[in-house]
C-alpha cells in the first residue's frame, strides 16, 4: 500500500509523557507511544520525532521561582534530552532501531546534530530523536519540530495532542465547538488560531510544510494519517 506520506517528523510534547501523576514520565503512556511508532516503521515511513520537556521543567518556570530565563531554558532542554532517553529505551524494548540526537553535545548519551547523518538514519529505517530542542534558549520544541522538519525535509510535521484537531473553540471549554477538517496557513492567521507557537508556525508557512493536528491517544492514528486517513485537522 502506497504511504501518503513517507517522512515524517512527529512532534511528542513532554506533557504526552505524563500519566495522571500529572508530572515525569508515565511508563504505559511512553509504551503507547513506542508501539504507535513501531507501527509506523513497519509499513516503511521514515520517523524522525522531537520529544519536548514540559513534563519536566519550562524555562518560563524558572523565571517564577528566581532562576534566569536562560538558565532556565537550558534546564528545559536539557529535560527533553531524559526524555529523549526515556523513549528510546520504550522504542529498543519493541524492537525498533533508534538513534537519539542531541542539540546539546552530551556524547556519552546521545550524538551530536548533524543533519546529513540524521538523513542517513532515516533513510535506513532508523527512528530518529532529536532532542536538546534546537540548542538555543528563547526556542519552544515546537519551533524544534519545525525547524528539524524543514531540514530533513519531512512530508508533514504532525503534531500529536490531546484533542482530535483544530476547533473554533476550546472543545474542553465550549461544547458548541466544531472541529476543521483542513485549515490553509492563511486561514489560521486570520482567525487568529493556535496552532503552534508563531517562530513554529511561519517557518512552517514559509516553506510549505504541511502540519497535522492530532489525537496521539487514540491508537492506529498515527498509521491512518500516513496511510491518508482523513484524521485530525490538516493546516496546508
Ligand atoms: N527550550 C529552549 N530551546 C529550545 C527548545 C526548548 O530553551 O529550542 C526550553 C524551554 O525552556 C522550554 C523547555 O525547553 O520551555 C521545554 O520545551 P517545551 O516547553 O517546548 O516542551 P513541551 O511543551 O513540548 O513539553
Amino acid at each position: 500500500m502506497g504511504l501518503k506520506y513517507r517522512r515524517i517528523l512527529l512532534k511528542l510534547s513532554g506533557e504526552s509523557l505524563m500519566g495522571p501523576q500529572g508530572f515525569g514520565i508515565d511508563s504505559l503512556k511512553l509504551q503507547h507511544y513506542a508501539i504507535e511508532i513501531e507501527s509506523l516503521v513497519k509499513l516503511g515511513a521514515q520517523v524522525a520525532v522531537v520529544i519536548g520537556g514540559g513534563n519536566i521543567y519550562r524555562g518560563l518556570q524558572a523565571v517564577e521561582s528566581g532562576i534566569e530565563r536562560v538558565q532556565g531554558d537550558y534546564m528545559g532542554m536539557l529535560a527533553t534530552i531524559i526524555n529523549g532517553i526515556a523513549l528510546q529505551g520504550a522504542l529498543e524494548k519493541c524492537g525498533v532501531y533508534t538513534r537519539l540526537i542531541s542539540a546539546i553535545e552530551m556524547k556519552e548519551v546521545a550524538e551530536p546534530y548533524i543533519r546529513r547523518r540524521a538523513i542517513r538514519h532515516l533513510e535506513k529505517g532508523r527512528v530518529v530523536i532529536f532532542s536538546g530542542g534546537t540548542g538555543s534558549p528563547y526556542f519552544t520544541t515546537d519551533t524544534t519540530a519545525a525547524l528539524r522538519a524543514n531540514e530533513i525535509d519531512a512530508d508533514i510535521l504532525m503534531k500529536g495532542t490531546r484533542v482530535d484537531g483544530i476547533y473554533t473553540a476550546d472543545p474542553e471549554k465550549d461544547t458548541t465547538a466544531t472541529k476543521y477538517d483542513k485549515l490553509s496557513f492563511a486561514n489560521v492567521i486570520k482567525q487568529d488560531i493556535n496552532v503552534m507557537d508563531m517562530t513554529a508556525f511561519t517557518l512552517c508557512r514559509e516553506n510549505d510544510v504541511p502540519i497535522i493536528v492530532f489525537d496521539i491517544n487514540t491508537v492506529g492514528n498515527l498509521v491512518g494519517i500516513v496511510q491518508g486517513e482523513e484524521i485530525g485537522t490538516l493546516v496546508s
